[in-house]
């Protein structure tokens, strides 16, 4: 079993990067700008901001934090939105999810302008990635094709199964799993709550990409031998260490990845692939 150590990758990523930097300075020009923007206190919104945030910072970025309060309008929110796309010091910014109630997320996510959507949420850049257009791949899809690229895993005729179908995740994964190209060139199952018996269909996959959000969802009866595993989910719960709480993926770890090729670990695997790979788009938009 080979662990997919997204921590190490993510790390290459940013030395990487930070190289690109250190040559775009002494050149003597401007550093890549990354704004996010975060509405109310929501903590674990506010954690992930804040290493996104200290992440630029490691590898050279200029980076700019706008919190605005719970009880910003969604006029007001929109007016931040027009304001950051008309800052040209700004190359990328982000919208952290999820926003009050009272504001339609949709709304701002088409506000955002598309040359600076670094998430890759605008429906211009999603519908590229769908067609295997040139554009911002949001960071959790986008890290976990980069993670399977560097470990050499193959997926090419291989038979995936996503389970979760949201728009920043699962839906993504699986369009980018059955791409005409590496990797992808997989057949995908993608499965949700409505899905019947995802056993039956986990059981027979090579490649197992789980994005809902339930701890010890995945059961090593419910992989075959020798599958490969990713598990995206990150649920909080809670414990007796200082911060109250642990970190917890859907996959059962202990006894999964027994059985598994390889196998992505919570925390250390998909999360810190994503925030390299924000990184990676902030310099592309950069780049233009
Ligand atoms: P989400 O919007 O919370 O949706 C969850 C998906 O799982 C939905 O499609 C839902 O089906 C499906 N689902 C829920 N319970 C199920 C069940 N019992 N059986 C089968 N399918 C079920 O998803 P998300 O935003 O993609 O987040 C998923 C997990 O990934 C969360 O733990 C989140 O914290 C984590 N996450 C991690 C990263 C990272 O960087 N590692 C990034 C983003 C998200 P329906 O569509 O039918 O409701």
């Amino acid at each position: 079993m080979i662990i997919l150590d997204g921590k190490k990758t993510s790390n290459d990523i940013k030395a990487e990067i930070a190289e690109s930097v250190r040559g775009i300075v002494a050149n003597g020009s401007r550093p890549p700008h990354l704004a996010a923007v975060i509405v109310g206190n929501d903590g674990a919104s506010l954690t992930y901001v804040s290493s996104k945030v200290r992440a630029c910072k490691r590898v050279g970025f200029d980076s700019t934090l706008i919190n605005l309060p719970e009880s910003t309008s969604e006029d007001e929110l929109l007016e931040k939105v027009n304001e950051l796309n008309n800052d040209e010091q700004i190359d990328g910014y982000i919208v952290q999810l999820p926003l009050p109630k009272h504001i339609d997320s949709q709304k701002i996510l088409i506000a955002v302008d598309a040359d600076k959507d670094v998430d890759g949420f605008h429906p211009t850049n999603f519908g590229k990635m769908a067609l295997s257009l040139p554009t911002f791949i949001s960071a959790t899809p986008f890290g976990i094709m980069e993670l399977l690229k560097r470990y050499d895993v193959e997926t090419s005729g291989k038979h995936t199964v996503v389970i979760g179908r949201s728009d920043i995740v699962g839906r993504p994964i699986s369009i980018l799993m059955s791409q005409k190209y590496n990797p992808g060139n997989s057949t995908v199952t993608l499965a949700h709550s409505r899905t019947k018996n995802i056993e039956e269909l986990t059981k027979h996959a090579d490649i197992i990409i789980s994005a809902l959000g339930v701890p010890n969802f995945v059961k090593a009866e419910m992989v075959k031998d020798g599958a490969v595993i990713v598990d995206v989910g990150i649920t909080r719960v809670a414990d007796n260490s200082a911060k109250g709480y642990k970190i917890v993926g859907d996959v059962d770890y202990e006894n999964v990845s027994k059985k598994s090729s390889y196998i992505t670990p919570v925390p250390g695997g998909v999360g810190p692939m994503t925030i390299a790979m924000l990184l990676k788009n902030t310099l592309l938009a950069y780049k233009g």
